[in-house]
């Protein structure tokens, strides 16, 4: 395995893949320090948490260049990033012993009561785009559980997979409760049917989800699968446009574009179709675009050359098939993985850009002739991570919200992202099982009854 800076092409580094028998020793000092861990109270755990939060703020800007140098993210947006795993920590530090804490339930019984309990190693498979994030988002709130973590991370990105793992150590968390481990792929399958694992948390492509859910499914372990989206944006002929199209713009272009929760169709109401496509094009242009190392850059290059190559092929496929280039759509002379802003316009169901998810820069304007058939496009798809409606009839923004939109995240106004308060996840291709907020810890828990007669 080897990283790459994208901004460069150049090789950084190769990291040896680990043998199987290597992680099985792995797995095994992991369930020992398991053992011991399940048992110390939440207040101990919360005070070497709240360490981890420490570490990440003093190392910021360390592993912000990290991203940088690893998958291209301008460095203010790995800081902010950072920040971000930070807050996670403290949240779940503070909060898991009241999300946790036993439950009585009046029965027939002398005493009945819910407990929550850890189920033991957990899987986290992650991906590259929030090197970071990702990770925190799960592993915060399933050691404060009570439970271990083996990090399968992408393979870009191991230099941050070995960052991760070191502030652990730091900390003085028992040796090996949370590991990295450096393996390929088609390995996870070993993993999974350890017995030593008791579940997985795959944050990755639809089709790395298929794989691991079947996995899973034929050893009968808990799965949270957090994949891929085609976040639709509403934008009706009432909707203060000018916000509309800024936070679109922002949404489409946050971390390059590849976000599972970026926008990446925007359907558009006929009478306010021109108006915003001259907007919101306009707008798309005004990026600053460079070495995600250089100050006030913020759209770096994409994090694999492959991946910006299969972008492009999905442009030119969408052009072909009738929609309309307004902007960028060429791969500029030069090294590294950059793809300019973006945006086709007239794209139409059946087409790539309308069926696929684009995940990076580019962005996908459909026109509508109103509100039923917004809704019915948005809702046109095989995902449901995210969606977004806008306009200044807050009832009916929340009406179609609430009621109408085919996704796990569903925002009014704003766009979509992910708050340590709240449930976080997908329906159909985008996965199941949910990250965040109270629900979030109580994924890889055995939510136990006891009844004393
Ligand atoms: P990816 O190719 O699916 O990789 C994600 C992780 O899964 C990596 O660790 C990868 O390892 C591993 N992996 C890939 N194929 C696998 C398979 N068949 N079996 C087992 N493990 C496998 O995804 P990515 O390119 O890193 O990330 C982008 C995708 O993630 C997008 O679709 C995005 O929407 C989605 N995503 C979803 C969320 C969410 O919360 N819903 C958040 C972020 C990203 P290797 O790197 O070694 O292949």
């Amino acid at each position: 395995m080897h990283t790459t800076d994208p901004t460069t092409g150049k090789r950084i580094k190769v990291y040896p893949e680990f043998s199987l028998r290597k992680v099985d020793s792995i797995l095994n000092r992991a369930e020992k320090s398991f053992q011991s861990w399940r048992l110390l109270s939440f207040k101990d755990r919360r005070v070497m948490m709240m360490k981890v939060a420490g570490i990440l703020r003093r190392n910021k800007d360390q592993y912000a260049k990290l991203m940088a140098q690893e998958m291209g993210k301008p460095l203010a947006q790995g800081q902010a990033e950072i920040e971000k795993c930070a807050v996670v920590c403290n949240f779940y530090a503070q909060q898991a012993e009241h999300f946790l804490s036993p439950e009585l339930i009046h029965t027939e019984a002398s005493k009945s009561f819910i407990t929550y309990l850890p189920l033991g190693i957990v899987l986290a498979v992650m991906p590259w785009n929030f090197p970071f994030w990702q990770v925190f988002r799960c592993v915060a709130p399933t050691l404060m559980a009570g439970n271990a973590v083996v990090l399968k991370h992408a393979s870009n990105v191991c230099g941050c997979a070995l960052a991760i793992e070191h502030i652990f150590k730091e900390v003085g968390f028992p040796p090996g409760l949370f590991s990295n481990v450096f393996i390929s792929s088609p390995k996870v399958k070993d993993l999974i049917e350890h017995p030593l694992v008791k579940a997985v948390s795959l944050t990755g492509s639809t089709g790395a989800g298929m794989s691991i859910a079947s996995h899973a499914g034929a050893v009968l372990k808990k799965a949270v699968l957090e994949l891929g989206g085609s976040d639709p944006y509403i934008i009706l002929e009432d909707a203060d446009l000018e916000m509309a199209v800024e936070t679109c713009v922002n949404s489409r272009l946050i971390n390059g574009g590849q976000s599972c929760i970026a926008a990446k169709r925007f359907i558009v109401e006929d009478s306010v179709f021109n108006e915003f496509e001259e907007r919101f094009t306009a707008r798309m242009q005004l990026q600053r675009i460079g070495p995600p190392l250089h100050e006030g850059i913020n759209l770096g290059p994409m994090a694999r050359h492959d991946l910006r190559d299969h972008l492009h092929g999905q442009v030119q496929k969408s052009i072909k098939q009738g929609a309309k280039l307004l902007l960028g759509g060429a791969i500029p002379l030069g090294k590294g993985s950059f793809y300019p802003p973006t945006v086709l316009t007239h794209v139409r169901p059946g087409m790539v850009a309308y069926q696929e998810e684009l995940f990076g820069p580019v962005a996908a304007i459909i026109k509508v002739a109103d509100e039923q058939e917004a809704i019915q496009t948005a809702n046109d798809t095989v995902f449901g991570l995210g969606a977004a409606v806008f306009t200044r009839d807050i009832k009916r923004g929340e009406q179609i919200a609430a009621k109408e939109l085919q996704a796990g995240c569903c925002f009014v106004n704003d766009f979509v992202k992910s708050d340590f308060l709240l449930p976080f996840g997908g329906i159909k291709q985008s996965g199941y099982g949910r990250e965040l907020g109270e629900l979030g810890i109580r994924e890889f828990v055995n939510i136990k009854t006891v009844y004393v007669k």
